[in-house]
């Protein structure tokens, strides 16, 4: 047996059990025999635990009015040359009852963070008819942004099962870089273990291959995914976006593309030798890079993807960064072609099922 095989069936047989320098030096592999075998140990793992399954959430962005400044994000607020819109209820309620008619099982509303009493109570009555809408069979989880603890409690009361808030980085010092000084780290852990006290499915992730990021930044954002107890991962490559401080001189060569999208998959992978039975999507800014990154990120690991459903001519206005996919593909294409992919890759998807986090627990 190699070292590598060695490493690879301690993480599948015991949780938890890899140190930061073999967490590390997994994620650097770069020989493809190498990250094959890494990929299709954390693909077993997968299969253990979740069987070999996909899980959908159909995914709304509902508005790209955002009240921070991140500097990575092309929607942040300080980016003047966007058309900024809100879909109302009656838009968002016709994309649900889509997803209900697509069977997807689940959904996903997203949006730029707006933390006001309008905002919440705009939020609480949706979630409301969602309810009635899908007569409480829909998964529902919320991608808003920080909250207060009472904001949060409202729409957990109204519905909402699961919340997606990623740290970014869980290193403090480069999460200030990537923030103006009025982004507050602890108040982001805070609002992540204010979720956990109020009994969501908990979502969390950090973008990779970030400027100033080391291997080593990212082998400790993964124990501390586990320090969270989280029950869903949400990670993707950072792809620049011209109209923004950090991405405004940067430009993708082929070199950059195929380092981002290895280093993406390894970390999928290690997150599931890590903390085994987590959902963790495969995201968008993946096929970003790559058109059957999704995919690939299913057989390093993940289990779950979020087809947009958001309508056609709002797309080009939530360009969180450049090159975002489906741009022009409406929601029933996407269906088709997903499931054509997936079944040449022996996965199904779970149809009409929420989908939930097999690592939540519902005693406390
Ligand atoms: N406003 C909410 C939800 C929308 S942003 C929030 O911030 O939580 C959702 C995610 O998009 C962010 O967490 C971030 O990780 C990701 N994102 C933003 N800009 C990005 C970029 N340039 N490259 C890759 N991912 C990006
Ligand atoms: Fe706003 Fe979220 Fe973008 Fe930050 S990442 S600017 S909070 S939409």
């Amino acid at each position: 047996m190699t070292a590598l095989s060695t490493l690879l069936e301690k993480a599948s047989t015991t949780r938890y059990s890899l140190s930061i320098p073999e967490m590390t030096l997994l994620l650097g592999l770069s020989d493809p025999q190498e990250i094959a075998q890494l990929h299709a140990a954390a693909y077993a793992v997968k299969l253990r635990h979740i069987g070999p399954y996909v899980s959908l959430r159909g995914l709304i962005e509902m508005g790209n009015i955002c009240s921070k400044d991140c500097y990575y994000c092309g929607i942040r607020k300080s980016n003047t040359a966007l058309t900024r819109f809100s879909l109302d209820s009656e838009a968002i309620l016709r994309l649900t009852q889509q997803i209900i008619d697509l069977h997807y099982g689940s959904i996903v509303l997203q949006s730029g963070e707006i933390e006001s009493g309008k905002q919440t109570a705009f939020i609480e009555s949706i979630l409301q008819k969602i309810h009635i809408l899908s007569q409480g069979t829909l998964g529902i989880t919320l991608s808003l942004g920080e909250q207060s603890f009472e904001t949060f409690q409202r729409w957990r009361l109204a519905g909402a099962h699961r919340y997606l808030l990623r740290i970014e980085s869980s290193n403090p010092t480069l999460y200030a870089q990537l923030h103006p000084t009025s982004h507050n780290f602890q108040r982001r852990v805070q609002c992540l273990r204010d979720l956990r006290k109020l009994r969501y499915q908990v979502g969390s992730g950090v973008m990779c291959d970030l400027p100033g990021q080391t291997l080593e930044d990212l082998a400790r954002d993964v124990q501390w995914f586990h320090e969270l107890d989280l029950d869903m991962l949400g990670m993707g490559p950072y792809i620049p976006h011209h109209q923004t401080p950090l991405g405004q001189h940067l430009t993708l060569t082929p070199t950059d593309i195929t380092r981002k999208l290895t280093l993406a998959l390894n970390l999928i992978s290690v997150a599931r030798l890590y903390l085994h039975d987590v959902n963790i999507a495969a995201t968008t800014a993946l096929q970003a890079l790559d058109e059957m990154g999704r995919e690939r990120g299913l057989l390093a690991g993940a289990n779950v993807m979020m087809p947009n459903v958001t309508d056609i001519q709002y797309r080009p206005q939530y360009q969180l960064y450049e090159n975002k996919p489906n741009l022009d593909e409406n929601a029933e294409t996407s269906r088709t072609l997903l499931e054509q992919h997936l079944a040449t890759l022996g996965e199904s998807i779970l149809w009409d099922q929420q989908g939930n986090s097999p690592h939540y627990r519902t005693d406390p």
